[in-house]
């Protein structure tokens, strides 16, 4: 199966030059859903996943399924001022301003295995804040795992030594 045929291309979002990949084709789609998650699952290639994390909000659809698959717990990472009981904050820099992400206190014991899982890995900003949480509670990042990532946009340097992947590039 040819996942790309499920990506759309969104010209101008969102904002002017911005080329956004859509990927709710795929997710309208059983087939796709069902080709996508034995795909990553694949990916992870790694055994003993503790945890999955995924990151608001795009990274709440396959963050739980893989997480299911894997015999793993999922651990929500949100925008502020959303999780109810006590947390830990990241702050990381956008190209214009900041951005915060948090993740609750107790969601990762010290030394679990921990999958990192989003969407769509672009500049890494995202996906570094999430590794600095899960870092900061002592867990262990086995893997940075994506859907799609963005080649050009070199966010894997930002991940420096975490073994990164995705199902797509572009
Ligand atoms: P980064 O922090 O790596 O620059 O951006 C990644 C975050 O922004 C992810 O949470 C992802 O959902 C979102 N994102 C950035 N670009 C795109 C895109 O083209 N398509 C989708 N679906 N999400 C994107």
């Amino acid at each position: 199966m040819d996942l790309k045929t499920f990506i759309r291309d969104i010209d101008d979002f969102p904002r002017q030059g911005v080329v956004f990949k859509d990927i709710t084709p795929l997710l309208a789609n059983a087939k796709a859903i069902r080709y996508t998650l034995d795909k990553l699952v694949e990916m992870v290639g790694v055994y003993g996943v503790d945890k999955v994390v995924g990151m608001e909000s795009r990274g709440f659809f396959f963050g739980p399924l893989l997480a299911q698959r894997l015999n793993a717990g999922f651990v929500p990472v949100r925008k502020p001022n959303k999780l109810p009981s006590e947390k830990i904050s990241q702050t990381y820099d956008l190209e214009y301003g900041t951005d915060t992400l948090d993740m609750h206190s107790d969601a990762i014991l010290a030394g679990e295995k921990v999958l990192v899982h989003d969407d769509v890995l672009a500049t890494g900003g995202t996906a570094r804040a999430t590794c600095n949480l899960v870092e900061r509670l002592g867990g262990e990042i086995v893997q940075c795992n994506f859907l799609i990532e963005l080649d050009f946009l070199k966010g894997r340097d930002k991940l420096g030594e975490t073994p990164v992947k995705a199902l797509l590039n572009y």
